[in-house]
């Protein structure tokens, strides 16, 4: 066994505390990464505080991870002692179904291992990223190209392909008028990839207050979902909307602001449901979907095109001391736009 230090919560309210947790011995398809950098998604709070259902404690959340191979396993073809990697949201899959045959592993239909929170197939419950090493199957790390900073790399394993899976799936190029709900985590990967991607880009937040980030992020246009003169004005206007609100948000009011045919997709995750009037469906043959995080093969595609994009996160490098407030300032919206710890601070614990 290899002992790791973590941080973990050990009751829905936290706060977090130091601990040692164990990852098993190398198998020999198995990596040993000294994880870096640890991003905070937002899922990490929902888990944490039992708002998705019941969770074992302690928990050590964490799925935005990136750092460096240090041991690899005997029939590992993929890294090497040294590598730059990142492991993200799933730990495993079970290889064998069609949609992991697709490349589509998250949509397991044997249901995919998640990185924390999980039972993995050797029946140990499964310890996330606020931690100093992690074991994992080489076929769920991902390599980090050169060019991307270590620390602003983490949050890509999800905010990252959460939504640049949607917005490859539902074709953002040049022509398209795509609609980010939400300037947080998520909300501003969209708009930096969207943007990328060539699509005309506005941003749908609470207030103006961050109006000048979104432009400087690549949005074109920026409203204020508070004014009631938001939605009259964009009624019918996009072909896509991306959803990154955490939170129960009226989605019938959104529906109505796309165009024929147009696609409201949710990435945003809140634990109630959320309830459509069908009439704003119907009206222009809209569809409302949904969509979760990537494949491997396809964040593998998305951290290359970041690199050759030039695209990072905006990241706020925190110490391991300070998680329990950085979760407050995300319950806050208070996040410009992802914090990341750094797993060096943890201590020796
Ligand atoms: P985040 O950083 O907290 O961003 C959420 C944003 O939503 C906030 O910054 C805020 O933007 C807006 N918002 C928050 N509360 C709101 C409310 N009551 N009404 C309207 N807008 C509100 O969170 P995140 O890490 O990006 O995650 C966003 C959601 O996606 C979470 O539910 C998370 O669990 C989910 N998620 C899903 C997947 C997936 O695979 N589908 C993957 C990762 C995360 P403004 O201040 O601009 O209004
Ligand atoms: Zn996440």
């Amino acid at each position: 066994m290899i002992n790791a230090k973590a941080r973990a919560v050990f009751n829905p309210e936290g706060p977090f505390k130091p601990t040692t947790i164990e990852r098993r011995d190398l198998e020999p398809h198995d990596v040993l990464v000294e994880i870096k950098y640890a991003g905070i998604c937002h899922s990490d709070i929902h888990t944490a505080r039992g708002e998705w259902g019941p969770v074992n404690y302690p928990l050590v959340p964490g799925h935005e991870i990136a750092g460096i191979v240090t041991q690899v396993g005997s029939e590992v073809t993929k890294f090497t002692v040294g590598d730059r990697v990142g492991v993200g949201c799933m730990v495993d899959s079970c290889g064998e179904c069609a949609h992991c045959h697709k490349g589509e592993e998250q949509y397991c239909l044997n249901g995919m291992t998640g990185t924390y929170g999980a039972i993995d197939k050797y029946g140990q419950y499964t310890q996330g990223g606020y931690s100093s090493h992690i074991v994992v199957t080489e076929g769920f790390v991902v390599r980090i190209p050169d060019n991307l900073e270590l620390d602003a790399a983490a949050p890509l394993l999800c905010a990252g392909i959460t939504t640049y899976s949607p917005l490859r799936h539902w074709g953002a190029a040049p022509g398209k008028r795509i609609a980010v709900v939400g300037l947080g985590g998520l909300g501003h990967m969209a708009v930096k990839l969207a943007h990328a991607m060539g699509a005309e880009v506005t941003v749908l937040s609470q207030t103006l207050k961050k109006k000048e980030d979104g432009l400087r992020l690549g949005a074109d246009h920026y409203y204020a979902t508070s004014d009631p003169e938001t939605f009259k004005e964009l009624a019918g206007s996009f072909d896509l909307i991306v959803n990154t609100v955490s939170a129960k948000i009226d989605i019938s009011a959104y529906l109505s602001l796309l165009t024929l045919d147009g696609t409201m997709v949710n990435v945003g995750a809140p634990a109630e449901p959320l309830s459509v009037n069908v009439f704003s469906l119907i009206g222009h043959r809209r569809s409302f979907a949904g969509s979760m995080i990537g494949g491997i093969r396809e964040t593998q595609e998305m951290l290359d095109f970041c690199a050759e994009h030039h695209i990072a996160p905006d990241i706020e490098v925190i110490s391991a001391d300070q998680i329990d407030e950085a979760w407050e300032r995300v319950l806050a919206s208070d996040v410009r736009y992802r914090f990341v710890i750094d797993i060096s601070t943890m201590g020796n614990e």
